[in-house]
């Protein structure tokens, strides 16, 4: 489905990304980890068309989509959250997904914007202020609301467990194991936490300092030394 092929994102002097390559099946679920700084959310920036990338192609369903702009590559079905949620101030959480959806499928299906406020728990809170009235949990899942009312094939999630507490991540855990199953997406999801990437992913790709230095499944990569070391920081000392 996505095929990075050498992409090399720089900010001036600094290397953010380098030369990763990654294939993304129609069926996976791949955890991206790696330090602070590493260049994760570099590289969903390039997949999702917010960074032009210094060099490499990215190809979506043998499409190169380089080119393409942000909405277009929502329309070819390449969903994203954000780190930090970011709703549309003024607006509730039905009206966020109104947007949302325009902007990846161009029209309006209220049914679907239904079923969507329902699986990620937000049906009852519908109409509320959704930069005012909701908890960490439910913002969260609002941008899980907002990236699913694109319409995505992929999935792209960032941080969405971090900062919530041991019950909430859990019920989130259990959604996002029926996101996949149910609305058929492919996701890469970028989160620290071993125990969860492990729980929820069948490949986990690591990037230090820009670079891919392991892909396998989570035991495998997790039993690597030299992917701890950069894990944990050490590397970065
Ligand atoms: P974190 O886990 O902290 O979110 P990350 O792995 O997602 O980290 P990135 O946010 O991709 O890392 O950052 C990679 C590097 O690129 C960092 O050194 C960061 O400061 C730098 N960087 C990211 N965006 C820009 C930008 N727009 N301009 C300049 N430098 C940037």
């Amino acid at each position: 489905m996505l095929q990075l092929e050498n992409i090399t994102v720089r900010f001036g002097g600094l290397t953010a990304v380098n030369d990763v390559s990654l294939a993304i099946g129609s069926a996976d679920v791949i955890g991206l980890v790696g330090a602070n700084g590493a260049g994760k959310t570099t590289l969903f920036n390039a997949i999702s068309g917010l960074v032009r990338p210094t060099s490499g192609r990215i190809l979506f369903n043998g499409q190169d989509v380089l080119r393409a702009p942000m909405y277009q590559r929502a329309r070819m079905g390449i969903g994203r959250t954000f780190q930090i949620p970011q709703p549309m101030h003024e607006l509730t959480v039905r009206q966020n997904l109104l947007v949302a959806q325009r902007f990846g499928t161009g029209s309006v299906n209220h049914k679907r914007l239904d079923e969507i406020l329902e699986f990620t728990s937000l049906a009852a809170k519908a109409d509320a202020d959704a930069a005012t009235g909701l908890a960490l949990t439910e913002l969260k899942a609002l941008e899980v609301a907002k990236a699913l009312a694109t319409n995505p094939k992929l999935l792209l999630l960032d941080e969405v467990l971090a900062g919530l507490e041991t019950h909430g991540k859990r019920r989130f855990m259990h959604m996002l194991k029926d996101l996949h199953q149910q609305f058929g997406v492919s996701i890469v999801i970028i989160e620290h936490d071993i125990e969860t990437i492990s729980n929820l992913c069948q490949r986990v790709a690591v990037l230090n300092f820009g670079q891919m230095i392991a892909e396998g499944t989570p035991a495998e990569v997790f039993a690597n030394p030299a992917v701890m070391e950069s894990y944990t920081g050490a590397a970065h000392a």
